[in-house]
């Protein structure tokens, strides 16, 4: 499904904003731009949206959605559960199938529940099973804040140090992506006291895109359980998660796929899980056999799948919101997204290296394989006036401490034209 190499030296890009026109033009996904809100300066011109890593811009559809249940809910109260167009009882199961193509799982594999950091723990429980000797956690360095609470809090929880059961795969001196050799070698020398290793399947602050197939069998072959926040991939990149087999994986729905502030998360638990009712785990009345769940029964029965972590019945303006973003990643299909963001990303770069300037340096792999549609722009000197003066300008972007700028030009909404007037700003601003 990856674009090849080869087929990216074909592509060949121009200056200039002819270039970004005619691309647009015969862009076949450009209408659906128009099918989400995108913000605007106080006199209505359009601002240059670029964090779609962070929050997502909302689909005009969305509205429609959201009032369908708000509709239903004053219509019918609690009969809604059964009788509303699209029934609440089941209503989680409307998002698997689309959930699961968007992260190239199975349906039995996928699950959307919770919020990202609170599913982490719950995988944690399952698949965070210390001994005396086999107790470490192994993370990226640059691992966002959240998952490193997380993982430290985990440990401390199991009566570990939080300092020595935390092992960081870090980038060499002068650095800033992460080398396999490195992550063979912390295995090499303390696989058999690493438990679980959980990567953040593309890094927040690098847009590194990791191999998850190779990091799941490496991890394996010592042992270890293994998996991914995908927060930053979900939407993003093609994370094919059966293939990886990894163990689980977590991710939100308000990144790139666009679902609303603070939206229910995604969580992926392979296959080969399905089954286990050994594994440990939190359990609640949702995640017991659907047939008998409302017979109040004391004996559990554990649902299968991922289906079988769910706890709560859950908020469904919530889902109604991912539903409406979902229709349209099933309308357009991953794969054609992930090949416009290659271009766009690459066009992006193209003309970042254009400008020539040493003021500014792409720290963002230039591998199309490992990398999504984020570039992070390192500044010289921690210089946070270029993004303030972006942001003046009507670029709406983020800094990241200590000294980098995040730029997502995402394909469902962002244009080449976008990608050029960005470029020709931060060019007016670091040449003034
Ligand atoms: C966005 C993000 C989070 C945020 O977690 P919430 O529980 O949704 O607040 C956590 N981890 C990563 C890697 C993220 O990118």
């Amino acid at each position: 499904m990856l674009e090849t190499e080869k087929q990216r030296t074909l592509f060949k890009y121009k200056s200039g904003l002819d270039f970004a026109l005619e691309q647009d033009h015969n862009d076949t996904l450009k209408l659906y731009r128009n099918q989400f809100h995108i913000p605007k300066d106080a006199d209505g011109n359009e601002l240059i949206y670029m964090t779609g890593n962070s929050l997502g811009l909302q689909p005009k559809q969305t509205k429609a959605y959201i009032n369908q249940e708000l509709d239903d809910w004053a219509k019918l109260g609690v009969e809604g559960h059964t009788e509303a167009k699209n029934p609440w009882l089941p209503y989680h199961e409307f998002l698997t199938k689309s959930m699961a193509n968007v992260v190239g799982a199975k349906p039995i594999e996928v699950i959307v529940m919770n919020t990202l950091t609170a599913n982490l723990h719950l995988m944690m429980v399952s698949f965070y099973q210390p001994t005396k000797s086999r107790y470490k956690i192994l993370i990226e360095n640059d691992a966002f804040p959240s998952d490193k609470y997380a993982v430290e809090s985990q440990l401390r929880h199991h009566g570990f140090d939080d300092k020595n059961g935390l092992i960081l795969w870090k980038p060499r001196k002068g650095e800033e992506l992460l080398r396999y050799d490195d992550l063979e070698a912390i295995l090499e020398e303390q696989g058999d006291e690493i438990a679980l290793i959980m990567i953040g399947g593309v890094n927040y602050y690098t847009g590194q895109f990791f191999d998850l197939k190779y990091i799941t069998n490496l991890g394996h072959k010592y042992g270890c359980k293994v998996g991914f926040d995908c927060a930053h991939g979900a939407g993003n990149v093609d994370l094919q998660l059966h293939d990886s087999g990894a163990d689980f994986a977590v991710w939100c729905t308000y990144k790139y796929l666009n679902s609303g502030p603070g939206s229910l998360g995604g969580c992926f638990v392979h296959e080969r899980h399905a089954n286990n009712k050994n594994l440990n785990r939190f359990t609640g009345w949702w995640s017991h056999n659907k047939q008998t769940r409302f017979k109040m029964r004391d004996e559990f029965d554990q649902l299968p799948g991922a289906e079988g972590w769910q706890l709560s019945n859950p908020p469904i303006l919530s889902m109604a919101a991912i539903k409406a973003s979902l229709d349209l990643f099933n309308e357009v299909g991953i794969e054609k997204l992930i090949a416009k963001s290659k271009k766009l990303t690459g066009y992006f770069e193209y003309l970042l290296n254009q400008l020539g300037h040493d003021k500014i340096r792409i720290i963002t792999p230039k591998s199309e394989a490992a990398r999504g549609c984020q570039l992070s722009i390192q500044v010289m000197n921690a210089d946070k006036k270029l993004h303030d003066k972006l942001t003046e300008s009507g670029v709406i972007s983020d800094w990241r401490e200590p000294d980098v700028i995040r730029c997502a030009p995402t394909p469902f909404y962002n244009s080449f034209e976008d990608v050029y007037h960005l470029v020709e700003k931060i060019k007016f601003i670091i040449n003034e």
